[in-house]
């Protein structure tokens, strides 16, 4: 507790300008609710002030009960399932409550056209691109988990934010700690931005210990609890490859400027060095709540519920190199943001169905990236420059991949 004798009643601070709107209700869609982050997400409104924010609209693909769960306790204008099987059921369960309900993509898109004044965007894949960009094209706020897209389509994206007025805030856990260390006025000091890694569950393995990994096994994170797709791609280090990628998008930096550390606490979030020497680093304890909370109420900052820090019971932080030959999804990635727009879509695209595949037992955890790797060598380079491009690319890198799994599959 502060007390108002040992307050200092001067401070630099005071000197600085304060441009803090006032205090109003939020309103917020959710894309992809029913996931991690949609989950976490709700949380952070379910324990922010009364009144903070209400709940616009909300979608789904799969998981009905969940989605009924969270329409009757957050009460949103408007629900939308992606998967049309589960419309009557999800109409049924909301029947007398208000709500209005929707079914398939043209939902979901219409979910995020509803006025609300974010929309966080936490859908997995470039499947989340639609609805994302209809957020982006009417303006809204939009707190984006969605990496994907962005990594298919991050330059259309941003075109169609100035064109708007939209803002695109991180909620990806090392872009939202650049995002708040990273300076707003002037970007050429920033000489380097260090992503940080956990270097998830098998960190520590062989190559060939890794050649028996089970679905399962690579889905029990060490640090933080995910979905399976981005917990796959933490294990073979995909994630922070499409992450590097997605910083490229978000800060203005050329990828050389780029750079991964492994650090197995995932406390320190990322790091951004400037030209005098200086590192400014954000940490915390790994909960999405906190990322997500940021992107919420940017500029303010509200309270959260998530576990505070203690470096003192924690003792050590350790960083090290990643090791790219034992983990060559990395310098695939890297060689992709160098290559161009098309190879991060199909990098991504065939990224997608190789763990599929993976998580489906088709093919062997180190497939995986061999099978990114045939599909980005066999597909025909093009220039991106419509929405269009985006989903001829992504076809064609999913058919080169599906072609890649075909002999490997057991
Ligand atoms: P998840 O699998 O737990 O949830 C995905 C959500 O999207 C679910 O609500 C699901 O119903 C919906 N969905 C799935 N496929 C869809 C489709 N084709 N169309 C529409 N909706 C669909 O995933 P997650 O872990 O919450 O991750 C969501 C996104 O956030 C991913 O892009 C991931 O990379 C990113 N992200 C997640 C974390 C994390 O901690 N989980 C951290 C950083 C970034
Ligand atoms: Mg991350």
């Amino acid at each position: 507790m502060r007390s108002a004798t040992l307050l200092q009643e001067t401070s630099i601070l005071q000197e600085m300008p304060v441009e803090m709107p006032r205090a109003k209700t939020r309103s917020i869609t959710v894309l992809g609710a029913t996931g991690s982050i949609g989950q976490n997400c709700l949380r952070v409104i379910a324990e922010s002030a009364e009144g903070r924010f209400t709940v616009q609209a909300l979608t789904a693909m799969n998981n009905v009960t969940q989605l009924v769960e969270d329409a009757k306790r957050f009460r949103p204008q408007f629900v939308a399932i992606g998967n049309e099987a589960h419309y009557g059921q999800l109409k049924d369960a909301l029947a007398g409550t208000g709500i209005a309900v929707g079914a398939g993509e043209a939902a979901l898109v219409e979910a995020a056209r509803m006025p609300a004044d974010t929309v966080l965007s936490a859908m997995v894949g470039a499947a989340g691109l639609r609805p994302t960009l209809a957020a982006i094209e009417r303006g809204a706020m939009i707190a984006l988990a969605n990496k994907e897209c962005l990594i298919a389509a991050g330059v259309l994206m941003k075109e169609a934010a100035k064109r708007s007025g939209a803002r695109l805030l991180p909620v990806d856990s090392e872009h939202s700690a650049v995002f708040q260390v990273f300076s707003r006025t002037h970007p050429e000091w920033v000489e380097k931005v260090t992503l940080t890694a956990s270097g998830g569950p098998f960190r520590e393995w062989t190559r060939e210990e890794m050649q028996s990994v089970t679905p399962e096994a690579a889905l029990r994170h060490p640090t933080w609890s995910m979905g399976a797709k981005i917990s796959v791609d933490s294990a073979t280090l995909m994630n922070k490859g499409l992450e590097l990628i997605e910083a490229f998008h978000l800060f203005p930096l050329t990828p050389d400027q780029l750079d991964v550390v492994i650090h197995p606490q995932s406390i320190v979030h990322s790091l951004v060095s400037y030209q005098d020497g200086s590192v400014l680093a954000q940490l915390g304890t790994p909960d999405m709540r906190s990322p997500i909370a940021y992107a919420l109420a940017w500029p303010e900052r509200i309270k959260t519920r998530t576990p505070r820090l203690d470096l003192a019971a924690l003792g050590a932080l350790t960083f090290e190199a990643p090791d790219l030959s034992r983990f060559p999804a990395l310098a695939l990635a890297k060689a992709a943001l160098r290559e161009g727009a098309w190879a991060c879509v199909a990098l991504n695209a065939a990224n997608e169905i190789a763990v599929e595949a993976f998580l489906a037992k088709r093919i062997g955890f180190l497939d995986i990236v061999s099978v990114v790797e045939e599909a980005l060598a066999a597909t025909q380079p093009g220039a991106i420059r419509t929405l269009s491009d985006v989903f001829a690319a992504d076809r064609a890198a999913r058919e080169q991949a599906e072609t890649a799994i075909l002999p490997l599959e057991h």
